[in-house]
């Protein structure tokens, strides 16, 4: 039966199916440290978020930087006041991505003018908006990543990950969120309401790009009775859970990580498959033959493309969001590796459109990231066990 992911409709609330459980989520306790209130219980009359003066962030502020290349440290920095079109945030949580591993060392390809603030998967709450910036203090917003030109036909539409002039990333070219506060462009901000900040912060880059990715195979078949996701990481262990919220598909995964693999049992795919010279052959015999419906490749390695290739068939998808510096060559040949009519599309990051349709999503269905969290002061601790690949799901820090 053919069978296609519902991510935008208004269907139903669907449970996610049976045998799921819940992504946990373990925090870091540091004794030492005091969290800033969000919402200080203050005795003054009429007091609002927005006319309180009283209520402006300290001078100063701690953020974690990125000082020279390599070079990271947790400095006092004077708070950011927001610009014309620009708001001010007081950071709830901030995911880690792997590309924060990347940034850290300031390599010279990203252009980036230092110091910066690392941190770009933020979710806060609107504490003064500059002139223009239209949102109302004490919403809880999320930040859409990419900071595109902003006047191209991609960026009016939202798309700035389609901008033509290329884009600019906040926590790479500008301060980011691992702080706690931070001064974004109005435009960049989505309706984060009625949704848990420590979760929701990993949606706004890992979420978004495995939405984006399910969308996009979705764009280019509309069977996905069988569907194969590899990479059990931070972006294929949401993937898996909106493919299982969305479709009927059976659903396999392949990681070369045991503890993975068992996360993504207990998320509710259907088989598992360790990563490796047999991984082609254990999904065939799991769907008899190249049945498979829909890859999504969240490692993009020389092998998990092969893999891609080895188990797809005419008329299948395969979408590669993974930058593991991989190559799966172009041959129209008929012995060429790609079965024909297999579409291949490479995707990066999504829109700020489907950045709110993913919020939807997340409330209609629970879908949720696995999260370890940290306190700032341990930021730098959080991306090495990002680097070192020792966190399952995301590490979220909290300001
Ligand atoms: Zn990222
Ligand atoms: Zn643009």
């Amino acid at each position: 039966m053919a069978v296609q992911p519902r991510l935008a409709d208004h269907h139903p609330d669907r449970p996610l199916p049976t045998g799921h459980r819940h992504p946990s989520i373990e925090c870091i306790q540091d004794p030492s440290y005091t969290r800033v209130q969000l919402n200080p219980g203050c005795s003054m009359p009429s007091c609002s978020p927005m006319s309180a003066s009283h209520h402006r962030p300290p001078p100063d502020m701690r953020a974690f930087q990125v000082l020279a290349p390599g070079r990271t440290e947790l400095v006092e920095t004077d708070d950011p006041a927001p610009g014309p079109g620009e708001v001010l945030l007081q950071v709830a949580a901030t995911g880690v991505c792997h590309s924060d591993v990347f940034i850290r060392q300031a390599p010279p390809m990203l252009g980036m003018s230092l110091p910066v603030t690392l941190g770009h998967e933020i979710v806060g709450v609107v504490r003064e908006a500059g002139p223009g910036g239209d949102w109302a203090a004490g919403s809880q917003v999320a930040v859409y990543v990419l900071r595109g030109c902003g006047s191209c036909s991609a960026c009016k539409r939202g798309a700035d990950n389609l901008c033509r002039t290329g884009y600019r990333g906040i926590g790479t070219h500008t301060d980011g969120g691992l702080a706690e506060f931070v001064v974004v462009p109005a435009r960049n901000l989505v309706d984060a309401s009625g949704l848990d900040a420590t979760t929701a912060a990993p949606l706004t880059d890992a979420g978004l790009t495995a939405f984006h990715s399910v969308r996009s195979a979705a764009s280019l078949t509309d069977d996905w009775s069988r569907t194969l996701v590899i990479g059990v990481g931070g972006l294929g262990h949401l993937a898996l859970q909106m493919v299982l919220a969305t479709t009927e598909a059976e659903v396999i995964t392949v990681d070369a990580h045991e503890g993975k693999l068992e996360l993504a049992a207990r998320l509710g795919a259907h088989h598992v498959v360790p990563a490796g010279a047999a991984a082609a052959n254990a999904v065939r015999d799991l769907v008899h033959g190249r049945e498979i419906d829909v890859v999504l490749d969240f490692v993009g390695a020389d092998d998990t493309l092969d893999l891609a290739a080895q188990v797809t068939n005419r008329g299948s998808a395969i979408v590669v969001a993974g930058l593991g510096g991989g190559a799966l060559g172009f041959e129209a040949t008929s012995a060429g590796r790609l079965m024909p009519e297999v579409a291949l599309r490479r995707v990066s990051a999504g829109s700020r459109t489907e950045l709110a349709e993913l919020f939807e999503l997340v409330r209609r269905t629970g879908i949720r990231p696995e999260v370890k969290c940290y306190p700032l002061d341990r930021a730098a601790e959080a991306v090495d066990a990002v680097e070192a690949g020792r966190i399952l799901g995301r590490a979220v820090v909290l300001p």
